[in-house]
């Protein structure tokens, strides 16, 4: 199993727009990687209102062996996890992305399972960083 070191900068991308369509609701999404690069983001679909019913969402996937992670936004400006996302992590993949309002480059983070801050390299397809 592939260490989880990098995003694809058009997934990273798609997060952004995502997010920043969203606003100011919640985006919510689950992160797949290859060679221990995040690929592809699955949108889920609905309306989502608050950080609690987001995380519910997440909470109802079926086990997808292939997800890495999860990736919400906050319309606050906050990239901390909250109680309910430290939960959250503890359950399920190796890599959760959180991204805060303006929802550009800056203003993402990503942390491990256990709610530790993470670096991620953006880089082109699974090659090298830019
Ligand atoms: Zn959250």
């Amino acid at each position: 199993m592939f260490q989880i070191f990098g995003i694809d900068r058009e997934a990273l991308a798609l997060i952004l727009g995502a997010s920043h369509s969203s606003h100011p609701r919640e985006f919510v999404g689950v992160l797949r990687a290859r060679e221990g690069v995040i690929q592809e983001v699955l949108l889920l679909p609905g309306t989502l209102s608050s950080d609690e019913s987001a995380l519910l969402r997440l909470r109802m996937l079926p086990i997808d062996p292939s997800a890495c992670g999860t990736v919400h936004s906050h319309p606050s400006t906050s990239v901390s996890p909250s109680q309910a996302d430290l939960a959250l992590f503890s359950k399920f993949g190796r890599v959760h992305i959180i991204i805060a309002a303006p929802y550009d480059e800056r203003s993402w983070r990503a942390y491990d399972h256990h709610g530790n801050k993470i670096e991620l390299k953006v880089v082109r397809g699974t090659g090298q960083p830019i």
